[in-house]
């Protein structure tokens, strides 16, 4: 259920081997994936639901998930008792918590398990899964989660996956920022960018932002959409609520989430995530090419 910019190719993943039935909020994108790979088009999430061993979901928060249960469409009136659901949205811990618990008030098992490595290692099947549930239950959803993901990594219980993808993301966010700052000057001072970042991937403040991202994107000034910026800024305030959580200070990632509402608020909702620097460029007068 989902199939978004990463939902898509990880479902096309599950072709084969089993029966595979299909819902998307907007159906032509259902029959489109269907006309493709095969499989069944769900009119409704409880069609989808009904009979289903296995559920997975990738929507953009946990509250398009949460909005999913209930009503004579939802899902949960729907599932069997034993039908296990895998959630990978990348969503909040305490959303993933109040699911599991709705869930298993109908026999239901349930596993947070968010992604990382974007649309290419979804088309590739390598992405990185961060599980969190009963390990009965990480077993039982392993070998499901295998057909996409490469390292598929058990954190802890329910809501663990969930935390430690908004950690990662916002760790992104950060260097996203900070390579857009101190680049924006070091290009004003005259600095080539390409040797720049060359000299900065063969040093100590390298990062995947710099290493993949940067070379690809910012200095070719090309901004593919594959993540979108909306969902990067919804990452970070989970971090954020779950660092309060923890009794944690958080001032690098509150700075963060402020930036990224701003550039969410500047950029609108169908910018991609590298924008972010494009903004930084524009507000610094400058362009980070070469
Ligand atoms: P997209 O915005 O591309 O797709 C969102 C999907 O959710 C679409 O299928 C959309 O349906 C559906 N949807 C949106 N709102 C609702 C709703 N209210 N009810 C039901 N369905 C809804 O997002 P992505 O595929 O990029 O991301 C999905 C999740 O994966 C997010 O949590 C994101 O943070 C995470 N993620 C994304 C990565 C990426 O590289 N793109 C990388 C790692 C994680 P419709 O077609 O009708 O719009």
């Amino acid at each position: 259920m989902g199939l978004g910019a990463i939902g898509r190719p990880m479902a096309a993943h599950l072709v084969g081997g089993n029966e595979l039935t299909v819902w998307n909020r907007t159906r032509a994108r259902a029959e489109a994936f269907v006309a493709a790979h095969g499989g069944r088009v769900a009119s409704t999430p409880r069609d989808a639901a009904a009979g289903a061993e296995v559920l997975l979901t990738c929507l953009p928060s946990s509250a398009e998930v949460e909005s999913l249960l209930d009503g004579p469409a939802g899902i949960l009136p729907a599932l069997s008792r034993g039908a296990l659901v895998l959630d990978c949205t990348s969503g909040d811990p305490e959303a993933a918590q109040r699911i599991a618990r709705r869930l298993a008030a109908s026999g239901v098992e349930f596993a947070d398990c968010p992604v990382s490595g974007g649309t290419n290692g979804a088309e590739a099947g390598t992405l990185t899964v961060m599980v969190g549930a009963d390990p009965p239950t990480f077993e039982r959803a392993r070998p499901i989660l295998a057909r996409f993901g490469r390292r598929i990594e058990h954190l802890g219980p329910v809501g663990a996956g969930s935390a430690m993808k908004a950690v990662n993301n916002a760790l992104l966010a950060v260097n996203i920022l900070a390579f857009g700052e101190g680049f924006s000057a070091l290009v004003k001072a005259g600095v080539p960018a390409r040797q720049a970042v060359e000299v900065l991937n063969a040093s100590s403040g390298r990062s995947f932002v710099s290493e993949a991202l940067v070379p690809d994107r910012v200095l070719t000034g090309t901004w593919p959409n594959t993540f979108r910026l909306a969902l990067l800024d919804k990452d970070v305030g989970i971090a954020v609520r779950f660092v309060e959580s923890q009794g944690v200070g958080g001032p690098i990632l509150h700075l963060a989430a402020d930036l990224f509402h701003a550039a969410r608020a500047a950029l609108g909702e169908d910018a991609d995530y590298l924008e972010a620097v494009r903004l930084q460029e524009k507000q610094a007068g400058v362009e980070i090419r070469g």
